[in-house]
């Protein structure tokens, strides 16, 4: 039976609000400017005679526009790319690492490898933008501790064979290779092992996976990152008025599913110490099930232009086509999935952050919009921001994918290359830094 089979439409209106249940926000409360957050990541084999070497390529780009200068460019009837571009400004972080087959250095098995490339990375990588001048390990400490105020110490795993040592705080300077020692075993333990993205590596295989969730935290923490910013510099009148979007759900999946809480209570706390609803922050997912079913719904002519749909127990039991929803989303989702049609037609399916409170939980969580006082000015900012340049599209959110992007071809040959010169495999055709 296929997960997108449509329940009865009796049942789905009862759940359907119209975009009139959420008044436009007067205009000088309306948002002016939206921060979209995309990652992108990349595998290559390093050369063919060597399958099983693969390195590992990953980017997290930032887009601000402008969405006054934008929504001139939609009144045009062609929109100018390069007016669009001149309403962005963006900011990278972009990393790499050997995946499989090859290591940071001599000695290491390839887990090892991992948590030694992945401290790395975390105290070289800096999200530079205005005053905002971080590495993701000062990131990642102020996802531990509350906005403004970095955390000293992180729980950690130890992941060494055997030992059970479980919630060591680790400092922010235990670095590879001498790390913080194990009270029990007496090996290193890293700062970022709190990730536990190293426990998704294995011996044989590609790794993607684990490249995956390492980009995943990187967004989070660009997120983190770009938000404490404009609090800690613009409380009253950039936080209020901005909207962070973020590419696919606002969710952790796997080993670093833990952040999910920390994102979560962070968020809640900015918001208590921000004036009026923000901040602002929503999540868009562009594929899995909900999408499907979210399209499903239009298909059957359920949702009209400017209809929002709660996703509440019944609606998830269709969903995921299972009764035991209980337990849905409550490790994974720091915000709650809506549907909505915007007023143009197309068919979003953003997660929102509630004000208190888990979105969910083991007794069917905040379904109801009345939890999600940043709701009306989100769908507003949707309504503004929509094009045809691409199917179920906001502006925004394409800008910073187009920024994240691996360019395909010449540019995949170029890391290649790339690799094989980080791996001692080639005489460098680029002068030596
Ligand atoms: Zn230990």
């Amino acid at each position: 039976m296929p997960a997108e089979h449509v329940p009865d439409r009796a049942e789905l209106r009862k759940r359907v609000q119209p975009r009139s249940a959420f008044p436009l926000p007067a205009d000088p409360d309306r948002l002016v400017a939206a921060i979209a957050i995309d990652g992108s990541r990349l595998t290559e084999r390093v050369r063919d005679g060597l399958p099983s070497v693969v390195y590992g390529y990953a980017q997290t780009a930032a887009a601000y526009v402008d969405l006054g200068a934008m929504e001139t460019q939609r009144a045009e009837r062609f929109v100018d790319p390069h007016a669009l571009d001149k309403a962005v400004n963006s900011a990278l972080v972009s990393f790499d690492l050997p995946c499989a087959g090859a290591y940071e250095r001599v000695g290491l098995d390839i887990t090892t490898s991992w948590r030694h490339a992945i401290d790395r990375i975390f105290r070289s990588k800096r999200v530079e933008v205005n005053n905002l001048n971080k590495t993701l390990l000062d990131l990642l400490m102020l996802l531990h501790g509350t906005p403004g105020s970095q955390a000293a110490r992180v729980p950690v795993n130890c992941p060494h064979d055997g030992c059970r040592e479980e919630d060591v705080p680790v400092a922010a300077a235990a670095a590879a290779p001498t790390g913080q020692p194990c009270p029990s075993c007496g090996h290193a333990l890293f700062t970022t092992d709190v990730l536990r993205v190293h426990e998704e590596v294995v011996e044989e295989g590609t790794n993607e996976s684990a490249l995956s969730r390492l980009m995943s935290v990187a967004e989070l923490l660009v997120l983190v990152g770009l938000a404490t910013l404009l609090w800690d510099q613009h409380r009253r009148d950039l936080l209020p008025s901005t909207l962070f979007i973020v590419d696919g759900p606002l969710a952790m999946y796997g080993p670093p599913a833990k952040l999910r809480k920390r994102a979560l209570d962070y968020f809640q706390a900015m918001a208590s110490t921000t004036p009026g609803p923000g901040p602002f922050v929503v999540g868009v997912e562009k594929t899995g099930a909900t999408v499907d079913y979210a399209r499903a719904l239009v298909r059957n002519g359920v949702l009209e232009p400017g209809d929002l749909l709660t996703v509440d127990t019944y609606v998830l039991s269709y969903v995921t086509n299972t009764s035991s929803v209980s337990a849905y989303g409550k490790e994974t989702y720091w915000g709650r999935k809506f549907i909505y049609r915007s007023m143009d037609g197309r068919v979003l399916v953003p997660t929102v952050v509630p004000a208190t409170g888990a979105p969910y939980d083991t007794t069917g969580g905040l379904p109801d919009p009345a939890s999600y006082p940043t709701l009306a000015a989100t769908l507003d900012v949707f309504d503004r921001t929509g094009s045809s340049m691409y199917q179920d599209g906001i502006i925004p959110v394409a800008l910073a994918h187009g920024k994240a992007a691996f360019p395909i071809g010449v540019g995949t040959d170029v890391l290649r290359l790339v690799a094989r010169h980080k791996l001692g495999m080639v005489r460098s055709p680029f002068p030596a830094t």
